[in-house]
């Protein structure tokens, strides 16, 4: 129903809202942009979604953001009056050590980025470096030479978000991932952050540079990669076909609904607005047909008037 057409709800007659809302059982929503913006919970979302609740929906938030453990993320929605459990909670960070131990992973990781990451390794029994600053204090040479506190035992290097990404990190990530048989795992790919008034580097620009510096192509986990959700699929939490996924930014949550077979709602409170998508609409590229939502709303609280 409304596969690919991007027809906005509210211009809907009732009865087809209705037949939509019958469709799904599951939703899968993002959380920046579409239920809070920062630290502040976006208008209307969490009654909304306690109204889907009632309605029998199953929710989960899904985010890209590997700052911040399940638990972290848990009592950020609970705070703001998400009703809502821990194990529902889907974050770059969380899935990235489901990866690793679906994949019976035995060996230490090296990880850029924060204890967002390390905690949920540790959770699942992965073992890893520590996290935090790692600067160089004298030359390159003796630095080199005292053999950089090489760790031995590495099998995967993990790169994520992190304020203290240095070169001393670079000359280790090159080290380790010369080793083929070493995994380089990209936590999410977003490159830029907006944070108020300006824009920073985010992880996806410190892949970007540990690639560069590797020559080496990155499993990414995050949103669109079905890694952040597969694990719900392959045990049957989670029917696709029977699946809505709710988010602001096409590139990331719309496209993850393309790959994995869900339906989708674009909200216009984030990233991208329908002027975007009737640019892609109007295109011959076959990449942006997989941006095009099924269905838009302005807010995801304009649902509650529909339910
Ligand atoms: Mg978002």
């Amino acid at each position: 129903m409304y596969q690919g057409s991007c027809v906005n709800l509210l211009e809907q007659p009732l009865e087809q809202v209705r037949q939509w809302l019958d469709s799904f059982d599951t939703i899968i929503s993002d959380c920046d942009g579409v239920i809070w913006l920062g630290d502040n919970v976006i208008e209307g979302v969490a009654e909304t979604m306690r109204q889907l609740k009632r309605l029998g929906k199953q929710i989960y938030l899904c985010t890209n953001n590997s700052t911040r453990t399940r638990q972290q993320l848990y009592e950020k929605a609970h705070n703001m009056g998400f009703d809502i459990s821990a194990d529902r909670i889907i974050s770059s960070s969380y899935a990235t050590a489901a990866y690793l131990k679906a994949r019976n992973f035995q060996r230490k990781v090296y990880v850029i980025g924060t204890a967002g990451i390390t905690d949920e390794l540790k959770a699942v029994g992965i073992k890893h470096t520590e996290v935090g600053p790692d600067v160089m204090s004298g030359r390159l040479t003796a630095y080199i030479q005292s053999g950089l506190r090489r760790e031995t035992d590495i099998g995967a290097v993990v790169v994520g978000f992190d304020v203290h990404f240095s070169f001393c990190k670079m000359i280790k990530a090159s080290v380790y991932l010369s080793d083929p048989k070493c995994l380089f795992i990209a936590t999410n790919t977003d490159e830029r952050f907006p944070i108020t008034g300006m824009v920073i580097p985010d992880a996806g620009s410190i892949v970007r540079t540990v690639q560069t510096c590797t020559a080496r192509e990155p499993i990414v986990i995050g949103k669109p990669n079905r890694s952040i959700c597969e694990w719900l699929i392959k045990n049957g939490s989670i029917k696709p076909a029977r699946t809505l996924m709710i988010g602001d930014c096409c590139g990331s949550d719309i496209v993850l609904g393309h790959n994995c077979g869900f339906k989708t709602l674009l909200v216009g409170t984030g990233v991208n607005q329908l002027s975007d998508v009737h640019i892609w609409q109007k295109s011959s590229d076959p990449e942006h047909k997989k941006l095009i939502p099924d269905v838009y709303l302005p807010r995801l609280a304009d649902l509650l008037a529909l339910i």
